[in-house]
């Protein structure tokens, strides 16, 4: 895999927001850093729903979504946008290639059980699955189906992942240790997020992947998959997090970072889009800006190194 700032022209990045709520503060701020990182290298922009469970992902807020990236000037080149709801049958289909390898396997396991497990936890608190289900017998197998319907199970294997972010630089890590089995569909049939957005990733021909640093890890089984279902990888760059002044992450429900609250503070999008250009390195202040106008001067070598704190009242001084 080549180096992220090596990479070639006219990469093909993505924005992937889960509608889950209204879009944030921090959401604009990676949607921003993904078009940038695309559009400045003459590149294509995608946009893509990632509404993989239905119950939390109301049709309104991916509306919204749309309509805040077009009020931001963030347009996106797929005329159809996908939404993973829409891609079941899609998903099966890559998920029938990971059984036939018998790489997969039904697990029993309550959310209850899981905890409890004396499973080692990876260094972001993650549990790492102890691996219970791994070795049942057919007979097992076939009894607990009559009590339970089992979650899908992806075989990590004891081995290295390496590969070199784009603003993180070297990492390594290793499946069976930092990650366990994975489940890949849950017990209610619904696809796990590391499977959907590999296949997403693949299918729409992404080769550059710009997100939270939250999601670093994620690379690690994301790129065996790639391997495994027989796509290119892509290019990775994670992004420093934008942080409260108590070091928290911001959270949807706070006012001052909802951008449905912001577009009703300001005119015109270009304040905060001159913010999150500052807050990504790319000006000397926070000036309004069109987003278009950041394009000949972005280098994503100046994205700041650690996350990034957001004063409580800063909108109030884009006024
Ligand atoms: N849908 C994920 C989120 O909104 C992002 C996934 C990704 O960029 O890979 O957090």
């Amino acid at each position: 895999m080549k180096d992220f700032t090596n990479a070639e022209p006219k990469p093909i990045g993505r924005f992937a927001p889960s509608p889950s709520g209204k879009m944030h503060l921090g959401n604009i701020y990676t949607a921003l850093a993904a078009w940038l990182c695309a559009k400045s290298r003459n590149g294509k922009f995608l946009l893509r729903i990632e509404d993989l469970d239905p119950m939390r992902c109301p049709r309104a807020f991916a509306d919204q979504i749309i309509s805040d990236l077009e009020w931001l000037g963030l347009a996106w080149d797929n005329p159809e946008i996908p939404c993973q709801s829409e891609r079941t049958a899609i998903y099966e289909t890559y998920f029938r290639q990971l059984t036939d390898k018998q790489l997969v396997y039904p697990c029993f396991c309550s959310r209850a059980q899981l905890h409890v497990a004396d499973a080692p936890h990876a260094s972001d608190g993650r549990v790492v699955y102890a691996g219970t289900c791994r070795y049942l017998t057919q007979e097992e197998i076939l009894q607990k189906r009559r009590q339970r319907h089992p979650a899908a199970r992806l075989i990590l294997p004891d081995s290295k992942v390496q590969f070199t972010d784009g603003h993180y630089g070297p990492q390594t890590f290793n499946l069976a240790r930092d990650w366990g089995d994975i489940i890949i569909r849950r017990s209610d049939g619904v696809f796990a997020y590391q499977l959907a957005v590999t296949i997403d990733d693949g299918l729409m021909g992404v080769t550059q992947v710009v997100r939270g640093c939250d999601l670093l890890s994620s690379s690690a089984p994301q790129l065996y998959l790639f391997r495994t279902l027989g796509f290119t990888a892509p290019q990775f760059l994670h992004l420093p997090l934008l942080i409260t002044q108590d070091g928290a992450r911001l959270a949807k429900r706070e006012k001052a970072v909802d951008v449905g609250f912001l577009r009703q503070q300001f005119a015109s999008p270009e304040p905060l889009i001159g913010y999150l250009a500052w807050l990504l390195g790319q000006l000397p202040k926070p000036e309004p800006v069109k987003a278009a106008d950041l394009l000949p001067l972005f280098d994503a070598k100046k994205i700041p190194g650690n996350d990034i704190v957001i004063p409580g009242n800063y909108w109030e001084t884009l006024k």
